[in-house]
Order: structure tokens, then C-alpha cells, then sequence
């Protein structure tokens, strides 16, 4: 035995070995965990902190999602390869580079313009070619661009998100913390094809509210 520091690639696989542990066991959406270099994601302040399952601070007052949730949400959507998905809440970006290594398009929209931008950086430094971002209100989904086969929104909403589940196709599947106290309920619709939707509720989680329109500053 030594005791040399553990290594990120240590670290990294500890985590994923954990987020396995605790219910995250689809083999592709580990992969893309594996694949995702979160500290790209993280800033400089927080590097130490990578590797361990939290969630952790990012600029505009916003956060980094948790692992575990990132590998929750994703497995919940059960996305395929052929997929378009909308994702609500770009934020640092580490959601969106999970979801772009497994369906074909990701478009996602953010409120802030300073993360956006961040955000598009390191999607263009991965070579993740197949994410379509844009700064707006993502309450409003993105109309131009319905119906979608999955949504995911990684802020929370008030109550059930009907706008953005009118955007969905009929068998699509929503996956949203819905709630306006600091623990809300992660939510996943699955449409039933005819117009109705099975209503599931995963868990409790912790998330930064929607917030209505852009943000004026940053
Ligand atoms: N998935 C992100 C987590 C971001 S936190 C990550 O892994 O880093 C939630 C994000 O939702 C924040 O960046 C916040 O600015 C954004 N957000 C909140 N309300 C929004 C809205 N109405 N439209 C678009 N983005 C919104």
C-alpha cells in the first residue's frame, strides 16, 4: 500500500462504479458518463471536487447537476439513437454533452447568455456536432423544432409542464423535477401514443427553479 493521491482516472471510475451501485445500470448511459470529461464542465475553483458525486457551483448562481441525477434523468428517458431530444436548462453544458453522445440531435435552450456561450465552447472542443443550442425561455420549449421524441428539463417547474409536453410526440417521453419548494419530485411522463400520458414519480431532487423569460443580465 502507498500513499500516493488517487488519481482522476481513479476517482472517476470509483464514481461511476458508485452512480452503478446505486441504480444507474444502463451500460450506454454509463458510457457516456465515462466518456464526458466533467471537469471540462466544472470551474477552475471546484477541479478538485470533479470526481465527487455532487452537484456543485457554476456561474449566474446556476449549478452543475450531481452524476447520480445526470445518470437518473438520462436512463429515465429511455433515449434511442435515432432520438431528437429537447433539454431545458443548458447550464454548464454536462447534461447536454451526456445526452448528445446518445441520440441523434440535442437541442437545448438556456436563459443566461454568459452560460450559453461557455456552454457552446466546450461542445465545440469535444466535437459534439449534433447539439443545437439557443438562448431563450425554455418554458416555452422550442416550436419550430416540435414534436420532440424525449424532453428533458434540469430546472424545476412549478407544476406540470404542459407546454413543453404539448411539444412532445405521442409516444415520447418527459422527464422534469416538477415542484416549488427546495426538494421537488423527479417526474417522468411517458405518452401512451393515443394523447395520455403514464405519470411516474422517480424521486426526490434538488434543483434550481425555471425561471420565466431571459435573464437580463450576463
Ligand atoms: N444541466 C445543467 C444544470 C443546469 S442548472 C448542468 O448539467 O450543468 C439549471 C439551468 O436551467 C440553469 O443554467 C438556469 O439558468 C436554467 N434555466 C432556468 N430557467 C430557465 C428557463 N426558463 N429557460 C431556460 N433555461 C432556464
Amino acid at each position: 500500500m502507498t500513499d500516493e493521491p488517487d488519481t482522476d482516472d481513479t476517482r472517476r471510475a470509483r464514481l461511476i462504479l458508485g452512480l452503478r451501485s446505486q441504480g444507474v445500470t444502463d451500460p450506454n448511459v454509463l458510457g457516456a458518463l465515462e466518456q464526458t470529461p466533467r471537469d471540462l464542465f466544472v470551474p477552475d475553483l471546484f477541479l478538485d471536487r470533479t470526481w465527487e458525486d455532487s452537484a456543485l457551483p457554476i456561474a449566474c448562481g446556476q449549478t452543475i447537476s450531481q452524476p447520480f441525477i445526470v445518470g437518473l434523468m438520462t436512463q429515465a428517458l429511455t433515449l434511442e439513437p435515432r432520438s431528437r431530444v429537447l433539454e431545458i436548462g443548458t447550464g454548464s453544458g454536462y447534461q447536454t454533452a451526456v445526452l448528445a453522445r446518445l441520440a441523434r440531435y440535442v437541442y437545448t435552450v438556456e436563459r443566461y447568455r454568459t452560460l450559453m456561450g461557455e456552454a457552446e465552447k466546450r461542445f465545440k472542443a469535444l466535437d459534439l456536432t449534433n447539439i443545437i443550442t439557443r438562448f431563450g425561455d425554455g418554458a416555452e420549449g422550442w416550436r419550430d423544432q416540435a414534436p420532440f421524441d424525449r424532453i428533458l428539463v434540469t430546472a424545476a417547474a412549478p407544476g406540470e409542464p404542459r407546454e413543453l409536453l404539448s411539444q412532445l410526440k405521442p409516444s415520447g417521453v418527459l422527464v422534469a423535477p416538477v415542484g416549488r419548494g427546495p426538494v421537488q419530485s423527479l417526474m417522468r411522463y411517458a405518452g401512451d401514443g393515443k394523447g395520455d400520458f403514464k405519470v411516474e414519480t422517480l424521486c426526490d431532487v434538488r434543483f434550481v427553479p425555471l425561471l420565466e423569460g431571459v435573464a437580463r443580465e450576463l
